[in-house]
């Protein structure tokens, strides 16, 4: 099929066969996934990873026309669905659109989010801002977790990713209003693994350390508006932690795919932290 092609359309040189070969396998098989905020960034990498191990996946994104060519980008294994997750009727709508094109919803990535861009001081703190990210970033999640586990608890299996920050574990290193909004979706995470458990699904969290997606460097420009996008994408991998590798979309699609498939089947309520060692420093060097 679609990876089979993959392969045949690639130029065959020894690395291309090396490269391939690390990238695609079959533990997804049969599965079927919703990504939220799978048109760029994170959830574009977890897709590609998730359909080049075997599974069918919906993208679900605000970007509709982004959406669209990335789901023309990645294969006749993606569809796309226009979603806002802030909206409770668009979650709904596109986790019945999975199963009314599949028959069944394995696994639901609730990954869209957004950053704050207001002034980062706790006297400053804007509410009005402070409820649109929640809206998005902590509502939008319940959400997922809500109408994923309405399809999830008649099948008596499913798994349900999050993805937080490094932000939500640690104090000090974004604008408030993002940090409280992805710790808040640790502790929903926790919650709902409580009860979802008994219904055979589980659900955890990825915490990323900094990668220069579209959603940082749109951050990092109202901070640093003298230094252009390379230069930017430079200062996070200077400052990351582990010696000899930077962090990328893909190392968090990697994660993904742990948790998703069955290598994590006994693992539930956990919050991986993908970050280089960064939030074990006591000295942080920033
Ligand atoms: P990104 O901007 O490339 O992707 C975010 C996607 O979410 C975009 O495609 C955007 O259109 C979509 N989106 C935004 N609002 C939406 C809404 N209301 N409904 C549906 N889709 C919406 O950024 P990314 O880095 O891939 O971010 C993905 C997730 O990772 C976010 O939750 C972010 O908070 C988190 N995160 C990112 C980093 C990082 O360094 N990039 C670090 C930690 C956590």
């Amino acid at each position: 099929g679609l990876r089979s092609n993959c392969i045949s359309r690639a130029f065959l040189t020894k690395s291309s066969i090396r490269n391939f070969s690390a990238q695609i396998g079959s533990k997804l098989d049969g599965k079927i996934a919703l990504i939220t905020g799978a048109a760029s960034g994170i959830g574009k990498e977890a897709a590609k990873k998730f359909i080049n191990n075997g599974a069918k996946v919906v993208i679900a994104d605000i970007q509709a026309q982004l959406g669209q060519e990335t789901a023309t980008e990645l294969g006749t294994h993606a569809s796309f669905i226009s979603c806002d997750v802030s909206k409770e009727s668009d979650i709904a709508h596109a986790v019945d659109y999975a199963v009314s094109q599949f028959g069944q919803l394995d696994i639901m990535f609730n990954n869209a989010g957004i950053a704050c861009h207001t002034p980062p001081t706790i006297v400053d703190l804007d509410l009005a801002a402070f409820d649109r990210v929640m809206a998005i970033n902590v509502r939008g999640v319940v959400a997922g977790i809500k109408h994923a586990s309405r399809v999830m608890i008649p099948q008596g299996r499913g798994s349900i990713l999050c993805t937080s920050s490094i932000t939500g574990v640690m104090g000090g290193l974004a604008q408030h209003t993002y940090s409280i909004s992805k710790s808040t979706v640790i502790g929903v995470m926790k919650s709902a693994a409580a009860e979802l458990c008994r219904h055979g699904i589980r659900i955890n969290c990825i915490s990323p350390f900094a990668i220069p997606t579209s959603f940082v460097i749109d951050e990092m420009r109202v901070y640093f508006p003298g230094v252009n996008d390379r230069g930017l994408a430079k200062m996070i991998h200077d400052n990351g932690v582990l010696k000899g590798a930077i962090c990328e979309p893909e190392d968090i699609a990697n994660a993904a795919l742990y948790l998703a498939s069955d290598d994590a089947k006994y693992v539930s309520g956990h919050n991986l932290v993908v970050d280089g060692g960064f939030t074990s420093i006591k000295n942080l060097h920033f």
